[in-house]
């Protein structure tokens, strides 16, 4: 299908024409303009955050104070990138000097600079309506960047997305910026969406979402005639290892802990434990104990769409075709039940099935009979954006194998607490192998997702006005 047959497309064709126009414009921008832009867009956030909240909470039903804290994290993000642009990120050059002689040793003047990409096709996030949609952590990694914004908004929150979007749009222009600099293409359906990764103007693509979509639209931008960089964070297990030495004490509380983090959100969080893995002894027999009496009375809210909950409902089944469910299962809330289910390490390594992601409130307790086999679950995994491993608090040969298996399979591996909660900082890191991520030497949280969207260019023996 061509533009000329579908006004859908057609109205994609305009909309990437006015990113692709402002492109040039933004790419040469001070970093006073764009801190000033990004910082703008914050203030305009919070100056209508009670309306854009009240939006956001009919459309998705996550509650007012979860919503408010993520309109709080969404605006750190903006002024937090605002800093990394005034303290020359994007800018930063790297001079080797000429060196007289035969090479390898002799060699003329090099400079490295940083690039923006060029106009970044953004797919909004369903489960934050704020930090990983229209204004969230991508767009602002890609303003801050030099990189004009399309943003594909989630059904999910469709007014939401508009209002954020026209209040963006205001800034803007009251800023005298080109109205392309962040645009808004409502694709109505798939090949629309698809259409945009691969339409010529676009340079790069920021995704959060499904492991099926994601996938679909990493292979459209990959078949393109000329490939782009797809940043996509498509899926995530999150093992997390609890040792017998963790839950010698407290482990009541763990337990207590673990459910609040499994059901946060209704367990439509990326980072959601979805593994718990034990060794064989009566500690971890305890502790399991613990966190189904814990978890089994939790009440959630509402799934963020009826489509999200058919989701959670058909992986549940299907885990509990294979596993065995640790409590009978409660009467709903205004959300689904919390779930837990038993199998152990064997069959976990041996069916895929079982290494599937649940979204939504449950997770899957997989026993293990050595530290060896806790290893083996954890390669199992192949790829998740965390592993929490408690108990490795002593230097040991078994401490050290659980360490590496966890950074092979992690982009974050923590020692303490629960994997829910990202902290946006410049040490971040939201991505790992595959399916957390396309591109594993990224992060998609945090300041280094700047990076995503600079490409390095060599100057050689340039003259005096290319440097400046
Ligand atoms: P999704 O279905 O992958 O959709 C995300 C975005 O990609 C939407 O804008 C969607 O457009 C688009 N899209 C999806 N498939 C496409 C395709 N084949 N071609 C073109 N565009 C496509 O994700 P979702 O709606 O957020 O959630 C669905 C499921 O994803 C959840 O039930 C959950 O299992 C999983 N999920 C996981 C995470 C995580 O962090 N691990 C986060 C969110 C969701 P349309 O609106 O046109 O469909």
């Amino acid at each position: 299908m061509t533009s000329h047959q579908d006004p859908n497309l057609a109205a994609i064709d305009a909309i990437v024409a006015k990113s692709a126009a402002a492109a040039h414009v933004w790419a040469d921008a001070s970093a006073s303009q764009r801190a000033t832009l990004l910082r703008g867009l914050a203030d305009a956030l919070e100056q209508h955050q009670p309306d854009l909240v009240a939006i956001a909470d009919r459309e998705s039903g996550l509650g007012e104070a979860r919503l408010n804290g993520e309109v709080a994290r969404t605006a750190f993000q903006l002024r937090g990138f605002a800093t990394e642009v005034e303290a020359g990120v994007p800018y930063r050059r790297v001079d080797d000097a000429a060196v007289a002689g035969a090479p390898p040793a002799g060699r003329p003047r090099l400079s490295r600079i940083q690039r923006p990409l060029g106009p970044v096709a953004m797919f909004s996030a369903s489960n934050f309506p704020f930090a990983f949609s229209v204004l969230g952590g991508d767009t602002a990694s890609a303003l801050a960047a030099g990189c004009p914004v399309v943003v594909k908004p989630h059904a999910g929150h469709p007014e939401l997305s508009r209002a954020v979007f026209t209040l963006a749009a205001a800034v803007v222009r009251a800023q005298g910026l080109p109205e392309g600099l962040l645009t808004l293409a409502e694709a109505p359906n798939r090949a629309a969406g698809t259409y945009l990764v691969q339409h010529p103007s676009i340079t790069a693509v920021a995704f959060t979402g499904s492991y099926q979509g994601g996938k679909a639209l990493w292979q459209a931008a990959n078949a393109r005639a000329r490939p782009v960089p797809f940043f996509g964070e498509l899926g995530s297990i999150n093992p997390l290892v609890a040792l017998p030495s963790a839950l010698q004490h407290d482990s009541e509380g763990l337990a207590k802990t673990l459910a609040a983090s499994i059901t946060l959100g209704c367990g439509q969080f990326c980072t959601s434990p979805g593994v718990i893995v034990l060794l064989d002894s009566p500690l971890s027999q305890r502790f399991i104990a613990q966190l189904a009496e814990a978890i089994a009375p939790i009440r959630t809210h509402r799934m963020l769409t009826p489509g999200m909950q058919q989701g959670f409902e058909a992986a549940a089944a299907s885990v509990a075709e294979l596993a065995r469910p640790l409590f009978a299962q409660q009467p709903e809330g205004a959300g689904p039940a919390p779930r837990l289910f038993a199998t152990d390490a064997a069959a976990f390594i041996a069916n895929a099935h079982l290494r599937e992601e649940m979204f939504g409130p449950a997770a899957l307790v997989v026993t293990a009979q050595s530290i060896s086999q806790v290893a083996d679950v954890l390669d199992a995994v192949g790829g998740t954006l965390t592993t929490t491993l408690w108990g490795l608090d002593a230097d040991s040969e078994d401490n050290r194998r659980l360490l590496r298996a966890a950074q092979r399979v992690s982009g974050r591996v923590l020692f303490a607490g629960v994997p829910t909660g990202v902290a946006v900082c410049h040490a971040q890191q939201h991505g790992g192998p595959w399916p957390a991520s396309t591109a594993p030497q990224t992060t998609s949280v945090g300041f280094a997702a700047i990076e995503r969207f600079l490409r390095p260019v060599a100057l050689q023996d340039a003259p005096a006005w290319v440097l400046g």
